[in-house]
């Protein structure tokens, strides 16, 4: 398959991701059309159409994908059935199966696991007696996450020491949970890599990534990290990609430690700590994923510029900002905590 002019390029999920996604497509010369159940969407605004229906309305999903040449998602936490849905008439990218992991905490360290990439020790937990088990074999300390929909830090919980708090026992009783070893790393990487139709496989310079709260703060590329390093990220990112059969852009997280790389999680998408390529590529992540589900040849990953990357969180951006900085504003009407609104990029 190869989409042509005026083709048209299904989104699931209508943020900012979508919004940049949008501008890539429209370059390329393709329609787009966006599926999202809020009506606040920014991305509602760029997209030729639009579709306001929440995931569980299959006559809009089925509606929506006979005017798609192809669909692809922005976000991980779209239900399968909606996948299943759409997939009776489109082909949806990236596949079933890395959505299905990838929004799975539990499925998704085993799949490194399996690959033979370290992951920090973890265990699912049912109830108090498996987490105690756990903090027994791991000094005492273990981070409980929420095996689904977690994102920037949600759904996480710190432990430290054997009493558990009632908040812990709430979590673990309300949701399907992990629990995680607590690592001391000394700092996060990430690499964006992109796998097309014929198996081609594209990585982007490696970035550092700051986060506060479980929330990205900011990317530099380059990431000043030792050569061989930067060799096995690319390796790790064509390992997942060939094993899922994958098409279209991947992000993934690993923690750098004293004893190496540990993996953390993908995002079948592109990715946050991937904004750098904005401005420091010819060719950016937004555009390398549309090039790789049109089955369009990968376009070029080199780097020409170092970038630091900055998401502005939780306020609302102004034209102070100096204008030796690329702003990118989502255009989100409501500010609250926590919420990304926005990034700027800055040639270093
Ligand atoms: P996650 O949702 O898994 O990406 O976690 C969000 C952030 O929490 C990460 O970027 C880290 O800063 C921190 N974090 C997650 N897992 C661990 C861990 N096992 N040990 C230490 N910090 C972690």
């Amino acid at each position: 398959m190869e989409l042509k002019q005026g083709d048209t390029i299904g989104i699931l999920g209508g943020g900012q991701l979508a919004q940049f996604l949008i501008i890539a497509a429209t370059k390329l010369g393709f329609k787009t059309v966006v599926f999202d159940p809020s009506e606040k969407s920014p991305a509602f605004r760029l997209a030729t159409k639009y579709f306001c229906e929440p995931f569980s309305n299959k006559e809009a999903l089925k509606k929506f994908s006979k005017m798609c040449n192809v669909v692809t998602y922005e976000f991980e936490n779209i239900p399968i059935s909606a996948i299943d849905t759409i997939g009776s008439n489109c082909t949806v990218l990236p596949n079933i199966e890395a959505l299905r992991i990838g929004q799975n905490r539990f499925l998704e360290k085993n799949f490194a696991h399996s690959l033979g990439i370290k992951v920090a020790a973890f265990s699912i937990i049912t109830d108090s007696q498996d987490l105690l088990n756990f903090l027994k074999n791991n000094n005492q300390c273990g981070l409980i996450k929420t095996k689904t929909s977690g994102y920037d830090g949600k759904g996480q919980m710190l432990i430290r020491g054997p009493k558990i708090k009632s908040e812990v026992l709430h979590m673990i009783e309300t949701h399907e949970c992990i629990v995680e070893e607590f690592l001391e790393f000394e700092s996060e990487v990430s690499i964006i890599a992109a796998r097309g139709y014929t198996g081609a496989v594209n990585t982007y310079d490696p970035s550092i990534n700051f986060h506060r709260d479980g929330i990205l703060i900011s990317s530099k590329v380059p990431a000043e990290i030792n050569r061989n390093i930067k060799l096995e990220l690319a390796l790790i990112a064509g390992k997942i990609l060939d094993s899922l059969n994958y098409i279209g852009v991947i992000g993934i997280e690993f923690f750098l430690t004293k004893n190496g790389l540990i993996f953390n999680e993908f995002a079948p998408r592109v990715h946050n700590s991937g904004h750098w390529t904005l401005d420091g590529c010819l060719i950016n992540q937004f555009e390398q994923h549309i090039r790789a589900i049109s089955g369009w040849p990968l376009g070029s990953t080199k780097r020409h510029s170092d970038v630091i990357m900055t998401n502005i969180i939780g306020n609302v951006i102004d034209s102070k900002i100096n204008g030796d900085k690329s702003i990118y504003n989502y255009g989100k009407d409501e500010v609250y905590k926590g919420r990304k609104m926005g990034h700027i990029n800055k040639i270093i």
